[in-house]
């Protein structure tokens, strides 16, 4: 029954918006070599992290939608109002494509324009914001997602997600993502979680936090 009422929700919103994506959801490309982010982030991480990991939620989402409405959802929609492991796999494809976009071999290491102002209002500081950012990382208890958000109100936020967890289910604007599932770091941290968020902050590229905060839908 739930079922049935969540695919004629879709089949509504898809009627409203026709000009959806064709499935199956591809890969996006990882916008730098597998070996760019080293030693911090290592090539055999990537292999795994992108190549087994983020590859297999899109081939199981793939699978999971193949021959249904949901197969013509955005990633959004199916964020949004799906359930269960079609959520599941849905948010962990954003979630990883969010991630590792935000990653550069050659950032910019400070946020830049409105969203340094916004920084600074919210948290006070831009070392104040890494600082709470790690806290909640290293606070979160098990597998999950910590997140930089704008909330409705404009104010920023950080909020941890377990598991697939993703903003975009609170009306939430996501601005940076840390993967905090220890497939993200094992291969080269094991189980040194403080680490290996620690070596993410020289790759975390602000430039591009700073263009998400400005772009506007
Ligand atoms: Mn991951």
């Amino acid at each position: 029954m739930v079922h049935l009422l969540f695919t004629l929700l879709t089949l509504f919103i898809m009627q409203q918006d026709p000009n959806k994506r064709i499935a199956p959801f591809q890969m996006q490309p990882l916008p730098y070599a597998r070996e760019a982010l080293t030693p911090a982030i290592s090539a055999e991480t990537l292999d795994y992290h992108y190549g087994k990991h983020y590859r297999g939620y899109v081939e199981k989402l793939n699978e999971l939608v193949r021959g249904t409405a949901l197969a013509e959802c955005t990633l959004e929609e199916l964020i949004r109002d799906a359930e269960g492991p079609i959520f599941n796999n849905a948010a962990q494809v954003w979630n990883h494509e969010f991630y590792f976009s935000a990653l550069s071999p050659a950032p910019a290491h400070e946020p830049s324009g409105p969203f340094r102002e916004a920084v600074n209002r919210w948290f006070g500081s831009f070392e104040l914001l890494k600082a709470d950012l790690t806290k909640a990382c290293l606070s979160l208890f098990g597998s999950g997602w910590v997140w930089l958000v704008e909330e409705e109100s404009g104010r920023l936020a950080i909020i941890s997600e377990p598991n697939a967890g993703n903003p975009l289910r609170y009306r939430m604007r996501p601005l940076l993502v840390i993967d905090v599932w220890e497939h993200a770091y094992y291969i080269d941290y094991r189980n040194a979680r403080a680490k290996a968020v620690e070596a993410l902050w020289p790759l975390i590229d602000w430039r591009v936090v700073s263009e998400r905060y400005v772009e506007r839908d």
